[in-house]
């Protein structure tokens, strides 16, 4: 692997324009790092391209040479998929570029980009593009999988709002598509991951907002139940400016929590109206009716401000694990194994994140787009978060236990960027019946899985063998 990766920096140095960076020179230790602590890889090249015949020129050197190649963003995979051992990664986080055209509600976004440079440049234009709620999640693998935010009920998910894809796929070449070129390809990286090629720039649909309503509030151990009943209820019949998002977890010991709850479990309610403020406020009420009252709060809040209030919660360098899945609905039973789990939490952090679908991407065909299940309302993320090596085993553990007990309810099917490593088992379950046209896009355009550090869809050609 060190010769293949020294093969591939001589054959890129002379023409690269951005960074080349090998282990032990300057800047690799930084450049290496990804979001999750877990994942602590030593590749042996680092190719930070600085524009997209970089990418072309890094694509064509590594599959002449065979190296395991890892394509990285922002770096949040949860999976650890945009680094690897020995091989290459192409870091795109020199392309941070965003166009906006305020007339015709359009930006163009390039592969590098973070969440808050698509915000900061929209928001200049009073626009927004639906996507993530943490500012520091990379544009690319969260648009690729699907993207589910604060605004998913109301425009979509970020991949409904792509009207066209600039890529380059794994003969090096620059392949546009759109609904007129290659639909195919545009289907399926619609919530196809990295599948198919480098994503190197996003035509994007733009819609004018700039603030929300924000109300949030605890509910204590003893009302969760209630909380939870209340919420499956409410969410059924709330119009699309609504969304509702509940954590459970141990309270937190911020100096905004009551004393008598901080430590102890509870239910975290973050609830946005996007609509006139006026006319939500009566839903807001009746959702915190639930919470203790001294723990609620509502208030106007810019856009910007909604978009980053979560980001010191998921620093990078923290250890992580994660298991999803879908329910159609939240019976009793299931709600009191959430409700019996939290007690043994093994972390303050970690949480069991409930949010609520429908609304505008419900709206759209099944097999409209490659993303997994539109239709199941409920998507649970279990979501370890932690500190210590030491603690590895417990967090893990506790997640893949709650995991197994609530599976039998669950609906067949799982949202690709809220996956482990270890789940590669469950991408064909991710598709479902979408699963072989997703294999025949990737056997055309990615024949050999060159990009296949990615919840990946293997191409027909390959066997067990080759992969
Ligand atoms: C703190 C945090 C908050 C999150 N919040 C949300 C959320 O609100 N909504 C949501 O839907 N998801 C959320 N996620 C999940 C997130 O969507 C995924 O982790 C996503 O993969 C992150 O994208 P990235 O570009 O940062 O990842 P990277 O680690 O850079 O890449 C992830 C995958 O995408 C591929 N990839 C990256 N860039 C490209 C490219 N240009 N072309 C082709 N393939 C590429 C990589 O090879 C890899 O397989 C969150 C994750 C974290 C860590």
């Amino acid at each position: 692997m060190v010769e293949a990766c020294e093969e591939v920096y001589s054959s890129l140095h002379r023409r690269f324009k951005g960074d080349l960076l090998r282990p032990g020179e300057g800047g690799y230790e930084d450049a290496r790092s990804i979001w999750n602590g877990m994942v602590a890889r030593t590749p042996g090249l680092i190719a930070r391209c600085a524009d997209v015949s970089d990418v072309q020129n890094a694509v064509r050197a590594a599959s002449e040479t065979g190296i395991l190649t890892a394509v990285r963003c922002g770096g949040h995979s949860l999976a650890g998929f945009s680094t690897c051992d020995g091989g290459m990664v192409i870091d795109l986080s020199r392309m941070r570029n965003v166009t906006v055209d305020p007339e015709a509600c359009r930006a163009w976004i390039t592969g590098g980009c973070l969440l808050g440079s698509i915000d900061t440049a929209t928001q200049k234009a009073g626009l927004v593009f639906p996507s993530g709620v943490v500012s520091h999640t990379g544009a690319s693998g969260l648009i690729l999988g699907g993207g589910t935010g604060w605004l998913t009920r109301r425009f979509g998910l970020s991949c409904d709002n792509v009207e066209g894809f600039t890529l380059v796929t794994a003969d090096s070449s620059v392949v546009r598509a759109n609904s007129r070129e290659n639909p195919d390809l545009f289907w399926a990286l619609r919530g196809g991951g990295g599948n198919f090629g480098v994503v190197t720039e996003f035509e994007v649909k733009l819609h004018p907002l700039t603030s929300v309503v924000l109300a949030e509030g605890l509910s204590p151990e003893a009302d969760i139940r209630r909380l939870l009943e209340c919420w499956r209820d409410f969410m059924a019949e709330a119009p699309l400016d609504v969304k509702w998002n509940i954590d459970l977890r141990l309270a937190p010991h911020g100096k905004r929590v009551p004393v008598e709850l901080r430590g102890r479990p509870v239910a975290s309610s973050s609830l946005i109206w996007t609509g006139d403020p006026e006319a939500g406020l009566p839903y807001l009420e009746r959702a915190l009716s639930m919470s203790r009252p001294d723990s609620v709060s509502s208030k106007i809040i810019s856009f910007m401000n909604l978009q980053t209030m979560a980001d010191s919660d998921f620093p990078p360098g923290r250890r992580y694990y994660t298991k999803s899945g879908y329910f159609t609905s939240l019976d009793d039973n299931t709600i009191d194994r959430m409700v019996a789990a939290v007690a043994t939490i093994p972390s303050l952090e970690t949480q069991i994140e409930l949010a609520y679908l429908g609304g505008a991407a419900a709206q759209i065909a099944p097999n409209a787009t490659a993303f997994g299940d539109r239709s199941a309302p409920f998507i649970m993320n279990l979501l370890a978060n932690w500190s210590e090596a030491s603690a590895d085993a417990d967090n893990i553990s506790w997640i893949r236990g709650l995991f197994h007990k609530l599976r039998p309810a669950m609906k067949p099917g799982v949202y690709i960027n809220f996956m482990s490593g270890d789940e590669q088992d469950r991408v064909p379950e991710a598709y479902q019946e979408r699963w072989d046209r997703m294999v025949a896009v990737k056997s055309h355009y990615d024949p050999s899985n060159f990009f296949r550090l990615n919840q990946n869809v293997p191409p027909r050609r390959l066997t067990a063998k080759d992969l």
